[in-house]
């Protein structure tokens, strides 16, 4: 990991996950997420002491293991304060929440305690809220971008934006078919709220780095139309349980669910479809047969 730079004090880490990394005044380094488990957390810091930073807080974006993951580690080796969205501090602070979540709220298989959704627990130290922030002298603009979590927050500094998971990459998109989402009226809200931004720089947590991404905001909203579109037909066609939705989405998409991990993290974002559809009145369920049957 070497520090590549973006724009006047802000640098990333590049890789799987790509890590911001923002310097501030007396050469402290603000961090834009943490990456997945110590590992990441031992890289990141070997990568700052290489630069001669010294590592003072760290920015998550949201809770999800492959972005917060290393906090713990960063927080017991270097003393880092941690900022955190309000549902996503939750999470890190106890994550069961997020295994038991794709559980649908029962105490979970164990098969799902995977770094990427169980990570090691991590104090927040801050909640943050949209508006400005300082930190080591530099001033940071949290962002609401929610959808993927429910409070998942960007942040801009120097004009340079840094995404998270709120914009998929045409290759996210390509791989997943329909992205993990929380909630999908939410994220429609996002993707419209991303257009009135007009930044030198955005940073993809899983992508690289543009200039622009007026045409991906706009590949990410017609996927969503796309998957919404396709429920309501196959529902105006016959009363479906989700798990049947489920199954037609990935025909639709090409997706073959091979591990369990990612059965239970389709399951959600399936969910998301249906209420948003539910809740504009697009669809409608009833019980029958002790089955909750959607219908268009
Ligand atoms: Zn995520």
């Amino acid at each position: 990991m070497e520090l590549q730079h973006i724009k006047d004090n802000v640098y990333y880490l590049r890789g799987v996950i790509n890590i911001g990394v923002v310097v501030g005044e007396e050469k402290q380094a603000i961090l834009i997420d943490s990456g997945l488990g110590d590992r990441s957390g031992r890289r990141i810091l070997h990568a700052l002491e290489a630069a001669g930073l010294r590592p003072v807080a760290v920015l998550n974006t949201h809770c999800h293991g492959d972005h917060s993951g290393g906090n713990a580690y960063l927080v017991e080796q270097a003393g880092v304060k941690v900022y955190a969205p309000l549902y996503d501090a939750v999470v890190l602070r106890q994550p069961v929440w997020s295994t038991l979540c794709l559980f649908a709220g029962a105490d979970p298989i164990n098969e799902l305690a995977i770094p990427r959704f169980a990570m090691r627990p991590s104090p927040v130290d801050v909640i943050v809220a949209e508006g400005e922030l300082t930190v080591a002298g530099v001033t940071i603009e949290a962002v609401a971008l929610p959808g993927h979590t429910g409070t998942h927050t960007g942040y801009i500094v120097s004009g340079v934006f840094f995404l998270g998971d709120a914009l998929c990459s045409e290759q996210e998109l390509e791989n997943a078919g329909i992205p993990y989402g929380y909630s999908v009226t939410m994220r429609l809200n996002t993707l419209q709220k991303l257009c009135n931004y007009n930044c030198d720089y955005y940073l993809l947590a899983h992508g690289d780095l543009r200039r622009d991404v007026g045409d991906l905001i706009e590949m990410n909203r017609r996927r969503v139309e796309e998957t919404l579109a396709f429920i309501v037909d196959y529902l105006s066609r016959q009363p479906a349980e989700a798990s049947d939705v489920m199954a037609a989405v990935c025909e639709h998409f090409g997706l073959q669910l091979r591990k369990v991990q990612g059965f239970f993290l389709l399951h959600p974002t399936i969910y998301s479809h249906l209420s948003h559809l539910h809740n504009r009145g697009e669809i409608a369920f009833k019980i029958e047969g002790n089955r909750l049957l959607w219908y268009a």
